[in-house]
């Protein structure tokens, strides 16, 4: 990315659970904050389902997996991490909950919103998606576009103070570095970005890391460099690759 291609001040992550936004694009994250940028996340669910051990319980989970999401938080240089408490494994996109993220949005006045794609493409992916991604996904979509432009959208948010506010770019993260052009009727352009995060995939690794309920620390190492590495000759470099589209 060069240094002007975006005009970016404050940036929000918004994702299912506590650990999905440090798998899909810490290293930006990191390489943000190091340059400033204010990045925010917004998890909507608990986290309160992703444990096998039969000795634990939602409650504790929920405790354990908000205290590493906080520890990640802290090795990335997160401004803040908002918790929305949707229940794991419940999640919707309902109104309710594209209001919370419209909320979030109004207040934290983002120039970029990332999050990762709602659509669920069986044939086109190496994994079935958990539905709280493509909930959170779709929600978010929504509530950056139309809901938190839209001044008569959720009144009430308004008598709240909360203004309405047009994100200039939503990230979706690529999983599959796809190429693809497509024109939405003259206003918004998408283009596939990728990002040299080779100065932040450390931070990153480590802020995955954090997540110990979840994350066995040599899979981390691997799975996070592996799949953002780059070989020209000897050289080696990191890259994030996003879907990002512009609202002119
Ligand atoms: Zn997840």
């Amino acid at each position: 990315m060069t240094e002007n291609e975006f005009d970016i001040k404050r940036a929000m992550v918004v994702f299912a659970h506590p650990d999905d936004a440090d798998w899909g694009c810490s290293p930006t994250v990191a390489l943000w904050s190091q340059q400033g940028i204010e990045v925010s996340y917004v998890v909507c669910t608990d986290g309160s389902k992703g444990s096998d051990d039969p000795n634990m319980t939602s409650p504790q989970l929920t405790k354990i997996r908000k205290k590493e999401q906080l520890a990640a938080g802290e090795v990335l240089g997160l401004k803040e991490v908002v918790f929305l408490d949707y229940e794991d494994a419940m999640l919707e996109p309902t109104l309710s909950l594209r209001k919370d993220i419209t909320k979030q949005i109004r207040r934290f006045r983002p120039d970029v919103v990332i999050t990762s794609s709602p659509e669920r493409s069986l044939f086109n992916s190496s994994y079935v998606n958990h539905p709280d991604h493509i909930a959170a996904s779709e929600a978010t979509v929504s509530s950056v576009f139309p809901a938190a432009r839209d001044r008569l959208t959720f009144p009430d948010l308004l008598e709240e103070g909360l203004t309405p506010h047009k994100v200039k770019y939503l990230f979706i993260i690529d999983h599959r570095a796809q190429h693809q052009q497509n024109d939405m009727g003259g206003s918004v352009t998408t283009e596939i970005k990728s990002i040299d995060v080779t100065d932040s995939i450390s931070t990153a690794v480590e802020a995955l890391k954090q997540h110990k309920s979840q994350v066995d620390p040599e899979r981390a190492e691997v799975y996070m460099r592996k799949r953002r590495e780059r070989k020209q000759g000897d050289k080696i470099t990191y890259t994030d690759t996003f879907r990002v589209y512009r609202f002119n």
